[in-house]
């Protein structure tokens, strides 16, 4: 069946979103200017904020962003409704004394950031992206553009290569970016340059490798969209968009966007799911409603966080490696996650809840569960609903090629997501 043209569009939105998200710093300063573009007000954490009922709000910390709508009339222990997800991408961080190279080459020294399939980073035109703490105390993004690249090493000179790939993490990752002598470079200028900033004013950086080609619709009938990052940044984007679209009422559920970072290393951190950052904002949020610790927690009880990550499509030529019953594919919805080791926090009451989302959405949903020989990965939901005590379903959507540098996902459940995070955020 033929994608349609609302889903198309979603994806080419994706596209953008992808583009202007090279970073995590990147994701979280976008987040916010869309929302602020259809009226969202950026708060930020060192002020005293207004009274927040009636109004839509975001807050950035690092490479994460929160953002809320109050209803008019909530109180203490009106609900919320959270959907959350990762900003952060698995692949190569920039390392310090960054510059380095040989026999006339310009190498970027670079340290692996989560679980990336390296080979995939092979012969790719990669960027530099991420924040730059300059001498002044200020902060700047800087994006280079296409500037490095991974070259493989020719067959001719590796005659097994077809018999498995192993690439040594520290030698033959460092990608190159130039000609010339090490001495007199410096990979930095570059960083510097594309943010109009001198050289000489850098004192920190967080700064990653990122794909430079932009997301792509193929495949018969338009159904696949290829791109980097995908995970998680396919969640986030249907999280903003479901969010910009969901009009502040009356009343009803406090409506939340969590996008966090660090989740490819474990979440734990200021600005990630296991550090407090949600916490941190519910509580100011729920102050301002006039809420105490016991009634904040009323609030919480009755609150969900639907927790949105990528999870596995059956691979047509790996199908051994699924549940042999179980086995979702791109293009015929998202995904519910469940694992009964707690990998996921779905639960019973979760898929009744998220399944009534999915029908007043008018979307169909697939399960997932992992084959038992075959170890699950996990994400923020089950961190969180730890955390806080809210109650907590996984899900999102099937994709292949995950954490490659350019993973494989279906048009159709992309827009499928948004429209379920919308109809999640009317409670
Ligand atoms: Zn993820």
């Amino acid at each position: 069946m033929p994608v349609s043209p609302a889903a198309l569009a979603h994806a080419e939105d994706l596209a953008d979103f992808v583009a202007a998200s090279p970073s995590s710093y990147h994701a979280a300063a976008e987040v916010a200017r869309r929302l602020e573009a259809v009226g969202f007000t950026r708060l930020h954490e060192e002020d005293s904020w207004p009274a927040l009922a009636g109004g839509r709000y975001v807050v950035v910390r690092d490479g994460a962003a929160i953002a809320w709508t109050v209803p008019t009339d909530a109180a203490a222990t009106t609900p919320a409704q959270i959907f959350g997800a990762h900003t952060d991408s698995p692949g190569f961080k920039l390392k310090p004394q960054p510059t380095t190279g040989s026999r006339g080459w310009l190498q970027a020294a670079v340290e692996v950031y989560g679980g990336p399939l390296l080979n995939s980073w092979l012969d790719r035109e990669l960027r530099l992206a991420g924040r730059l703490a300059l001498a002044d105390g200020s902060v700047v993004l800087a994006d280079t553009g296409a500037l490095l690249r991974l070259p493989q090493l020719a067959i001719h000179l590796d005659r097994g290569v077809n018999n498995g790939l192993a690439l040594d993490k520290q030698t033959e990752t460092q990608p190159v970016w130039g000609l010339g002598d090490a001495a007199e470079a410096d990979v930095l200028a570059e960083l510097a340059s594309s943010a109009e900033v001198p050289v000489a004013e850098i004192r920190g950086y967080d700064v990653v490798v990122a794909d430079s080609a932009r997301g792509a619709v193929f495949g018969k009938d338009r159904a696949f969209f290829a791109s980097g990052r995908l995970d998680d940044l396919a969640s986030v984007h249907a999280g903003v968009v479901a969010l910009a679209d969901h009009e502040t009422p009356e009343q009803g559920p406090i409506a939340i966007l969590a996008a966090f970072d660090h989740e490819e290393l474990g979440s734990a951190s200021r600005s990630g799911a296991a550090g407090p950052f949600l916490e941190d904002i519910l509580e100011r949020v729920y102050a301002n409603l006039g809420a105490d610790g016991s009634t904040r927690r009323q609030a919480y009880a009755s609150s969900w966080c639907l927790s949105s990550d990528v999870g596995h499509s059956v691979h047509p030529n790996y199908a051994a490696k699924h549940d042999p019953v179980v086995q979702p594919v791109l293009g015929s919805g998202p995904i519910l996650k469940l694992n009964a080791n707690q990998r996921y926090a779905t639960d019973a009451v979760g898929t009744a809840s998220w399944l009534t989302w999915c029908e007043r959405a008018g979307v169909t949903s697939q399960e997932f569960v992992s084959n038992n020989s075959v170890p699950c990965g996990s994400t923020i939901g089950p961190i969180t609903a730890t955390r806080l005590g809210i109650r907590t379903v996984d899900v999102g959507i099937p994709i292949l090629s995950m954490h490659s540098a350019r993973e494989l996902a279906g048009v159709s459940d992309l827009y499928d997501l948004a429209l379920v995070a919308q109809s999640f955020f009317k409670g």
